[in-house]
């Protein structure tokens, strides 16, 4: 079963729920994201003034 939820604000990705597992997440404010989107605002609100060109987290 495949539902159409919506798009990712930011990237315009379609976003489904698949057998209730969200390929994607819902902001606070209702907003989707996809996890990739979702990720990179976490990092942006995190860390706003650094920028990485690293592609692997490695926070400890
Ligand atoms: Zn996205």
């Amino acid at each position: 079963m495949k539902e159409y939820v919506g798009a990712c604000v930011r990237c315009g990705v379609k976003i489904y729920c698949m057998d209730g597992f969200l390929n994607g997440t819902v902001a606070e404010n209702g907003e989707l994201y996809c996890f990739e989107c979702h990720d990179k605002r976490l990092e942006n609100t995190e860390k706003s003034s650094r920028s990485s060109e690293d592609s692997e987290v490695n926070n400890s």
